[in-house]
């Protein structure tokens, strides 16, 4: 197992909707961790492929874009700032349009070469929880604990709709249904990193499960890992 100066790497993989985001902030918070949420970089990376004006079926535009762009992650004052290209794209990036492009653009080898470099940089001190979809099968297949978060689609769906509605985006539980269905096709058969449960992955159903109870049950593999020496924290 790799030696990581910081701590270890904590891979959180799953569905769209499952809790990730939230579960990976607690959890970062309570490690003392940096969380590092991979999704708002495949939307960052997204809106600045449409905004720019990519041919998406250009393979050698995108690839040349791509080496082009800047995407990061930055705590300002407790909440997770997305910067692309210098500017903040943090609430942009989060409407239904832009979740559906990015399962798109997320397909494309180009765009996921570039991105799976920039989180390797970011997380290869350690002391990190990652949240995507391919984080414990391509990016950190060596990550010291590896969870799969998933839910039933209606409840990912009814949360997803609850959030939205809460930001003054009018949806439907109907069309939040079919949108969280069609991604999770995009993202489990799309050809390079699909969404799959890597095979040392601990699986967790947060369909009936509380935000609490998700995060003890983390913090509690979390700490074993820690007590056998495979955190430094
Ligand atoms: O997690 P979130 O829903 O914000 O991710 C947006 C999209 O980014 C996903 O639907 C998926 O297509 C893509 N993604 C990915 N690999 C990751 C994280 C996200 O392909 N590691």
């Amino acid at each position: 197992m790799a030696t990581r100066p910081d701590g270890i790497v904590v891979a959180i993989d799953g569905p769209s909707g499952a809790g990730k985001s939230t579960i990976a902030r607690l959890l970062a918070d309570h490690l003392g961790y940096i969380q590092i949420d991979t999704g708002a970089m495949y939307r960052a990376a997204a809106l600045l492929l449409s905004r720019a004006g990519i041919d998406l079926e250009d393979l050698a535009a995108v690839e040349r874009f791509c080496s082009t762009i800047d995407i990061r992650l930055e705590l300002v004052q407790g909440k997770q700032l997305v910067r692309a290209n210098g500017a903040d794209v943090t609430d942009l990036i989060r409407t239904p349009e832009m979740s559906l492009l990015t399962s798109r653009t997320s397909t494309l080898k180009p765009v996921r070469e570039a991105l799976l470099k920039a989180q390797q940089q970011m997380g290869k001190r350690g002391g990190v929880v990652l949240e995507g979809r391919d984080i414990g099968t391509v990016v950190f297949p060596d990550a010291e604990v590896k969870f799969y978060l998933s839910a039933s689609v209606e409840e990912r769906a009814r949360r997803r709709c609850e959030e939205l509605t809460l930001r003054g985006e009018r949806v439907t539980l109907e069309e939040t249904i079919a949108d969280v269905a069609s991604r999770d096709r995009q993202d489990s058969e799309r050809d390079i990193a699909p969404l799959r449960q890597a095979d040392d992955a601990i699986m967790i159903d947060s369909s009936r499960l509380s935000v609490d109870d998700v995060l003890a049950a983390m913090i509690a593999v979390c700490r074993d890992k820690s007590s056998t020496g495979g955190a430094s924290k």
